[in-house]
């Protein structure tokens, strides 16, 4: 499989390097990682764990990209997501390359504390290879901001005591700023204090404070008391609102202004759906398999830009609401698209209310699960609401469908029963190329994942910046930035999409390695 991931990945690229007419020396350097570090880590006597670093390519700058704590890490499966990083952080023009991290286990099978020294001993391991302008980690799947304080604090200790050494043979320090002795950081005590506690001055506490901030800019994901950013955990799915409703407006706009010039023999822009659709915001309909990070802040910023929730799921299942005004229709088994079965019941999307989410997720977060989120008295107020299998969730005629759970959920199997107009790849690739090329000819927008959650490393990148800069954003000035790197970056690859007729996945790839290339020939001065 994780092989399958990595040949799948080179050969979508290598389609599109052919398409493209790139020379050939150009594909060899691109497909091929620049570094990759394997190794094991020891936690007893028995149990070891293999563990990876792959730097894919730094041509636009430090590598970056997450570590994910998985029993199916495997080489091929971080090569494979290296190889996407680079692809992501050129598509989005931001100054990075790309990266991946992993080790091959279960944290579910560890204690804490094991999780802790597992997590210690894989950056023991990479200081000499991770830095704040070298190749910057964050969290992946099974990792989160507390297993990044975990690595940040290893980190910190170690690149101090290094400097502390330097020092003693007196060895002029050079110009990384992590040229400073924080041997006696601890995260638990006030840090301007245990640095200085001979100095009181202000701007050497400050000068401090910001060195021990460009060590943390190593990691991003970091906790806010650490150097993290407010929006970084809500990034992915609010970004990915950003670009649904960037693409929106230009496919109205595009539906209003230009008509006449559609082709209505193209398949991507089928005549079809713009005639049908009402583009306002306010009244498109949206069902998310996936109510975790993605998912939740997806729901959460649509919700607030007026688009209506009528169906989320997890992985025991989804739920809807039931207007109050329904009435019962027997299944005429029809093949009216605007109808769907539940059960034994028939419903049209009008039939179902929008649901309230900041209500649903407190409710998840008591009961652990979805499944009794909707008319159990007193603990939510959806009363009329009824759960839904997570195949009839993907199968709903919604307007927009958002998968933000799993990669293949929409595939060979169920792809004929897919209704939505539009499909936001929230999930790291949740429509199989199949799928994709078959909806995509149907005249289904499918935003793809490249660029769809691409918000959470934009946001990683702005909390990054604030860490070398030495300098906090408010959190207006971060969302801000969150945005108009989102809309520059979707601006650029829809126009793409429109002018090359190809589909927005293509345009994806094309802008990426397009970029690369500039870079590269610049490079070996072409
Ligand atoms: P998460 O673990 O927080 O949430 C995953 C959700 O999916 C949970 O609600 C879980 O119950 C649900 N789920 C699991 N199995 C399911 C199934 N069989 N059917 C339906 N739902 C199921 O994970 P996340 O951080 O929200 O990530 C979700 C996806 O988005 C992953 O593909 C991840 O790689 C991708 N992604 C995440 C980020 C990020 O910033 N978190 C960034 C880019 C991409």
């Amino acid at each position: 499989m994780s092989n399958e991931l990595l040949e799948n990945a080179k050969l979508t690229i290598k389609d599109i390097l052919k398409k493209l007419d790139l020379p050939k020396d150009f594909q060899d350097y691109i497909l091929k990682p620049e570094n990759i570090i394997e190794f094991e880590i020891k936690l007893d006597k028995t149990r070891k764990y293999k563990a990876f670093r792959i730097q894919h390519n730094s041509l636009l700058g430090p590598y970056k990209g997450g570590i994910r704590f998985h029993p199916q890490v495997s080489k091929g499966e971080i090569q494979a997501l290296s190889m996407l990083m680079t692809i992501k952080n050129s598509a989005v023009d931001l100054p990075y390359g790309g990266a991946k991290g992993g080790i091959s286990l279960d944290p579910k099978e560890l204690t804490e504390n094991e999780l802790e020294q597992v997590s210690k001993k894989y950056v023991r391991f990479l200081v000499p290879f991770i830095g704040p302008k070298h190749d910057i980690p964050a969290p992946d799947v099974n990792t989160n901001a507390k297993i990044i304080s975990w690595m940040v604090d290893e980190y910190v200790k170690i690149k101090s005591k290094k400097e502390k050494v330097k020092r003693k043979k007196n060895i002029i320090p050079g110009s990384d700023s992590s040229d400073v002795d924080l041997t006696k950081y601890d995260r638990e005590s006030n840090v301007n204090q245990i640095l200085n506690p001979a100095s009181q001055r202000g701007e050497q506490v400050k000068d401090d404070n910001q060195k021990l901030n460009y060590l943390r800019a190593a990691f991003t994901g970091k906790n806010v008391s650490e150097g993290g950013a407010q929006g970084k955990e809500s990034a992915t799915g609010k970004g990915g609102v950003i670009v649904l409703k960037a693409i929106l407006s230009k496919l109205k706009s595009q539906a209003k202004n230009n008509k006449s010039q559609i082709n209505s023999k193209s398949k991507i822009l089928n005549q079809k759906y713009f005639g049908a659709w009402n583009l306002d915001f306010d009244a498109l309909s949206v069902a998310i398999q996936g109510f975790g990070n993605v998912g939740y802040f997806f729901a959460d910023e649509a919700t607030r830009n007026n688009l209506k929730i009528i169906s989320v799921s997890d992985s025991k299942g989804g739920i809807i609401k039931l207007n109050p005004k329904y009435e019962v229709r027997n299944p005429k088994r029809t093949k009216n698209s605007n109808l769907f079965r539940i059960s034994n019941l028939e419903f049209r999307v009008s039939d179902l209310l929008s649901l309230d989410i900041p209500l649903i997720m407190d409710c998840k977060k008591k009961k652990g699960s979805l499944a009794g989120c909707y008319c159990v008295g007193g603990v939510c107020d959806l009363s009329g609401g009824r759960q839904i299998s997570n195949e009839e969730l993907l199968a709903m005629p919604v307007d927009i469908l958002v998968p933000s759970a799993l990669e293949n959920v929409i595939n060979r199997h169920n792809m004929v029963k897919i209704k939505a107009k539009i499909i936001v790849e929230m999930a790291n690739g949740p429509v199989t190329d199949e799928a994709y090329e078959y909806l995509t000819k149907k005249g289904v927008i499918i935003i793809p994942d490249v660029l769809a959650n691409s918000g959470g490393v934009i946001g990683s990148y702005l909390e990054w910046l604030q860490g070398i800069n030495g300098k906090k954003m408010s959190d207006l000035e971060y969302a801000n930035k969150l945005k108009q790197i989102l809309e520059k970056a979707t601006d650029k690859i829809f126009n793409r999409s429109r002018k090359e007729k190809i589909s927005l996945k293509q345009a994806v790839y094309e802008v990426a390695l397009l970029r690369l290339y500039e870079a590269w020939k610049k490079n070996h001065k072409l």
